[in-house]
């Protein structure tokens, strides 16, 4: 199997938030894994990237989207998001359901339609590899009624999320929501659950720190608004007595998007913290989505570069169960590369991402293999671009970078 050498790396972000940089300078991939961190430089390999002093940091891990058929999405009559998508360092990304289906009716939701809906897409949109990227799909959106047979399909199809959305969070439905979480779980799905006032859709209720409460999901989905927050009060009682994940999205307000950070920040529990886009929505179609909401965290809620890339790679993964999201040993080869950019604040990516300047990304590779070569199609170039040295085209069975 090829190898692949990075070397003269300037600054490594690590995935994990308690410990967020690591001082390297090289790192070898073999296997589509992550074999060695900081090897020798002079260590054969089949390709080279020369990172000039750049950055290394994990794919990033868009905890919340909502994909259709394939790359096409209709809420914004879009082909290509998800290739756009890894062009701003996506590599992984988990569906927060399929709702968007044209011509779906809200008002006649059954167990077996929802199922089977989740079904389908696992087995068509979430069963390709889109432009590379990790797309787990195949989240079922939860109605009264559904048995445990219908989430034995759900587990057999390999899906790995199931959400409350359209689900009435009332109290005669108590029993019921509590044990689709248990079914859930006992089948190793995590459970998401729609926070805050009404959906696009127009058909959820509310939901806040009383429901949440007592429902205790994996992730409170897009708690600063999915797009209409919670009150204030219930985000506070939120991070102050519950301890499940906390999901921010570029979907929601900005003031409470804050409020929550600051808070878990706070309270020592940033490991709380996950990140998503909640699109394609009518938020729109967010190729640097994921990078923006890792800038506002570390230009305005006081989080560290290093803290700011964890909560949106190695955090987001470990919420939904995912082996991704890291920069260790062993690690899948999920790896971007990125520099400043040419007029942006402070001399390193830490500081212009301090500063909430977009970093120029250069490469991105999944599974250890180069997606995106030389430079993004959305993001500036870095001032200093890597460099990417083919050593011996003949390790490769197939074109290194199409596959
Ligand atoms: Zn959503």
């Amino acid at each position: 199997m090829p190898t692949t050498l990075i070397t003269n790396i300037g600054e490594a972000f690590t995935g994990d938030i308690a410990k967020p940089t690591a001082e390297i300078s090289t790192l070898l991939v073999e296997n589509g894994r992550i074999a060695a961190l900081d090897p020798p430089a002079d260590t054969r390999a089949d390709m080279v990237i020369d990172a000039k002093g750049g950055a290394v940091m994990p794919g990033i891990v868009d905890g919340h989207v909502h994909p259709v058929f394939g790359e096409w999405t209709p809420t914004q009559n879009t082909i290509g998001w998800i290739r756009n998508y890894l062009h701003g360092g996506t590599t992984t990304m988990v569906s927060a359901g399929e709702l968007h289906v044209p011509g779906l009716d809200y008002n006649n939701l059954s167990p077996d339609l929802m199922t089977n809906l989740a079904l389908v897409t696992r087995a068509t949109t979430g069963r390709t590899r889109w432009s590379g990227v990790k797309l787990h799909a195949g989240t079922v959106l939860m109605v009264p009624g559904m048995t445990e047979a219908h989430f034995d399909k759900l587990a057999e199809a390999g899906s790995i999320l199931a959400k409350f959305l359209f689900y009435p969070l009332v109290e005669q439905n108590k029993d019921e929501a509590q044990r689709y979480v248990a079914w859930c779980h006992d089948r190793g799905i995590r459970v998401k659950v729609h926070t805050g006032g009404v959906s696009r859709s127009g058909a959820n209720a509310v939901c806040g720190f009383e429901t949440l409460s007592w429902l205790q999901p994996d992730v409170a989905a897009h708690v600063s608004g999915g797009p209409i927050p919670m009150s204030d009060a219930d985000l506070d009682a939120l991070v102050d007595e519950t301890a499940f994940s906390l999901e921010l999205c570029s979907s929601g307000s900005y003031r409470s998007f804050i409020r929550v950070a600051e808070r878990l920040a706070d309270a020592g529990r940033l490991d709380r913290l996950t990140l998503g886009t909640d699109t394609p929505g009518g938020t729109g179609v967010l190729a640097r989505g994921m990078l923006r909401n890792i800038l506002f965290l570390a230009s305005v809620c006081g989080l560290s570069a290093g803290q700011a890339i964890a909560v949106g790679t190695g955090n987001t993964a470990l919420a939904h169960g995912l082996d991704v999201g890291f920069l260790r040993e062993d690690a899948p080869a999920d790896i971007v590369l990125a520099g400043r950019i040419d007029g942006s604040a402070g001399s390193t990516v830490s500081e212009a991402i301090e500063h909430g300047d977009l970093p120029g990304i250069s490469n991105v590779m999944i599974d250890g293999q180069v997606r995106v070569k030389g430079r993004s199609e959305q993001t500036p170039p870095p001032a200093i671009r890597a460099e990417l040295t083919v050593e011996d085209w003949n390790a490769f069975g197939s074109c290194p970078f199409c596959g």
